[in-house]
């Protein structure tokens, strides 16, 4: 006998499906596995932060790379968008044609995928480099960081860019993609990591005197604005007490954000500082002030 396997879709990319034909029982039985309850890595080995950001490149990691995406085909995605509202707004009858519907939705799985790429290869190099804990801002609560305009559509917003791009899911497509190389992901606040120096502690908006650089007014560090958030990322987990204090530890040993209002997380970076300045005064050594009690 036959059995005929009609399409059955697999739209979530955390689930596998496996179909097992029984013939003598005239059985079919399906299973479904969520991938996250069979199988989730342990953070070990070396740490690494990412910040995640559409405007230099889309993720700037602490140990000083960076990985862009594919600037052509979301550029020409952009464009296509920008080009289908203006016709909206001329004419409110408009529908989009079949081509332009078309040529909108290739360029969309096309960006998917080449993200999907990206990632799979940034994991696969810090696999071979002996990471195994990757640290991302939490992006649920949005991705206000900065209204940024690129030069190459400027009538884009960073919001819709960020839409365009779907930043808001690249948590669990990191996740996911990240399990098979073995790598725990955790999440921290995204709250001052852009602004605080990660060798004195000052948060300060005047830390950040344009877009590309850091240069910390108090003690005079200086970095690139981008690998400079991501270390304060990696500090959040690998620094003790902000670990403590910040982040509450999940099953499989990774970290994500406590429930703390903006001000709390504030206090915690704050107190933080205070310690960081009364060792370096009982110290008496500044060299103190950058070794960090890292896990
Ligand atoms: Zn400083």
């Amino acid at each position: 006998m036959a059995w005929k396997y009609e399409g059955l879709q697999k739209n979530n990319t955390d689930y596998e499906y496996t179909i097992k034909f029984n013939e003598r029982e005239h059985q079919l039985n399906i299973h479904l596995c969520k991938d996250g309850e069979r199988y989730i890595p342990q953070p070990n080995g070396n740490t690494i932060g990412i910040d995640v950001n559409c405007k230099h490149n889309l993720f700037s990691l602490s140990n000083e790379t960076t990985y862009d995406y594919n600037r052509k085909l979301v550029n020409d995605f952009c464009n296509l968008s920008l080009e289908i509202d203006k016709l909206k707004k001329q004419n409110k009858e408009y529908e989009i044609g079949k081509r332009k519907q078309q040529k909108l939705d290739t360029l969309k799985s096309k960006m998917a995928m080449s993200e999907q790429q990206l990632i799979a290869d940034m994991c696969k190099i810090l696999q071979s480099q002996g990471v195994g804990h990757i640290v991302m801002e939490d992006l649920n609560n949005g991705f206000g960081k900065c209204y940024v305009k690129d030069k190459d559509n400027s009538d884009i917003n960073y919001n819709r860019k960020v839409k365009f791009l779907g930043l808001s899911n690249l948590k669990q497509e990191v996740e996911h993609i990240a399990r098979k190389y073995d790598i725990a992901v955790s999440t921290v606040h995204a709250s001052y990591t852009s602004k605080m120096c990660p060798v004195c502690g000052c948060i300060e908006d005047e830390n950040r005197p344009n877009q590309e650089t850091f240069e910390c007014i108090e003690c005079g560090h200086k970095d690139n604005a981008d690998f400079n958030a991501a270390k304060n990322i990696r500090n959040r987990v690998c620094v003790t007490v902000l670990r403590e204090s910040l982040l509450k530890q999940l099953d499989n040993g990774a970290f994500e954000p406590k429930k703390l209002k903006h001000e709390k997380v504030k206090e915690v970076l704050l107190s933080f500082r205070r310690n960081l300045q009364k060792n370096a005064r009982s110290k008496c050594t500044e060299s103190r002030l950058t070794t960090f009690d890292y896990i």
